[in-house]
């Protein structure tokens, strides 16, 4: 009977074109691929500054773990936490120019943590529409009432927090949208909190290690700092490893230390990662040549890309989305492109909203001007001739 119904609703995912399947790679995380026999030029990657495969950091892993082991063996608050933990948390802080930080496994575990130890029953949680699942899924969790605005919409979001409402307030949003590239009005999102005295909870996975000086990220960028800011980054995207941060005023973080459950119910990541993350962190920050190339691939592909049906959303950042808009066109044009060896998502409703079905493609510092050249070359054809 159970089985019955998984069948059954699995063809039903197939009959839909719903059903999705991995693509397994033979070759390390780059630009350059290999996956079943095919060599492709990916623009999927979130490794936006190439950091995945570099060689200082492969080296820092192997040393992490000549020197720390490969487990942690314990949760964080047992006896899982180490000393090289403590440094990278440290690093991070001063890095990102906060008194504290604390360091999860994964951002979506963050993102669920942050928010349930700074919400509950009777709270309100004010949450951008096109948030990142982690913090739809955290902002359930917490049984907190939750109100979605408009995406980036300050006046619309202003009217919900003119509504009175009990308990406490958190505005939640990405900095950088992950399916549209585009940045979130965080000077007037801070300013909202203020007035309203919210909690401001701001997710930079995409923008940490790129934006702002030396890569500090989006809230670095805008010259945004206070004690109600929350700021979560990743470390699985440009710092091309795993593991995500959140960063703050100190009694703050320690509150989230005492409270976030994806904190203290999981077992501690391995320390020879942190060990590795501190290299990541000296790559990030010295990484100015690799941003500037980033920028100039975004440029590149921007400029070269002659498109009239289709539309380039204006993004300034690592994801660069064309609109296609029809589903089966937008699928037709992805196997098109993947039959030339060039691999871009192609991201479909309910994951965007209906009739805005897309190419999604993302940039990394490890492209050549000759891979976008391609790229575009590629895209231009395909629209004049579907
Ligand atoms: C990738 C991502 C996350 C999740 O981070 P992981 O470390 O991959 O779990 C959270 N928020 C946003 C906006 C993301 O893009």
């Amino acid at each position: 009977m159970l089985l019955d119904r998984i069948r059954a609703d699995l063809a039903d995912l197939e009959a839909r074109s719903l059903k999705r399947a991995r693509s397994s790679l033979d070759t390390p995380c780059s630009p350059h691929v290999r996956v079943a026999g095919r060599d492709l030029l990916a623009f999927c990657s979130n490794d936006y500054l190439g950091l995945a495969s570099h060689p200082a950091l492969r080296a820092a892993l192997q040393e992490g773990v000549e020197r720390w082991g490969a487990g942690s063996g314990a949760s964080h608050l047992v006896s899982g936490h180490y000393a090289v933990h403590d440094q990278l948390e440290a690093r991070l802080a001063a890095f990102v120019g906060c008194e504290r930080a604390l360091y999860f496994s994964t951002g979506y575990m963050a993102n669920l943590g942050v928010l349930q130890a700074f919400a509950g029953r009777g709270d309100t949680i004010y949450s951008d529409r096109l948030n990142h699942a982690s913090l739809i899924d955290g902002a359930l969790l917490t049984r907190a009432t939750v109100q979605r605005y408009p995406h980036a919409d300050v006046a619309a979001l202003e009217r919900l927090l003119a509504k009175p409402a009990s308990g406490q307030r958190l505005i939640v949003t990405d900095a950088v949208f992950s399916m549209d590239g585009d940045i979130a009005p965080l000077t007037q999102l801070l300013e909202l909190a203020e007035g309203f005295d919210a909690w401001l909870v701001v997710d930079d996975a995409h923008g940490f290690g790129v934006l702002g000086p030396g890569g500090r990220g989006a809230l670095a960028e805008a010259g945004l700092a206070s004690w109600r800011l929350l700021q979560m980054g990743t470390l699985g995207k440009a710092a091309g490893l795993s593991g995500a941060f959140v960063a703050g005023q100190s009694e703050v973080i320690e509150w989230l230390l005492q409270r976030a459950r994806t904190y203290v119910f999981t077992t501690g990541s391995p320390p020879a990662l942190a060990h590795a993350l501190l290299t990541s962190l000296d790559l990030i920050e010295r990484g100015d040549t690799l941003r500037a190339h980033l920028a100039a691939l975004i440029d590149a592909l921007r400029s070269r890309l002659e498109l009239s049906r289709w539309q380039v959303l204006p993004s300034r950042t690592a994801i660069q989305p064309i609109v296609i808009g029809d589903n089966a066109e937008t699928l037709a044009v992805g196997r098109a492109l993947r039959e030339e060896g060039l691999w871009v998502p192609a991201i479909r409703p309910p994951t965007v909203p209906p009739g805005t079905a897309r190419l999604r493609i993302s940039l990394s510092a490890a492209h050549s001007f000759d891979d976008v050249e391609r790229l575009a070359t590629a895209l231009n054809r395909l629209e004049a001739r579907p």
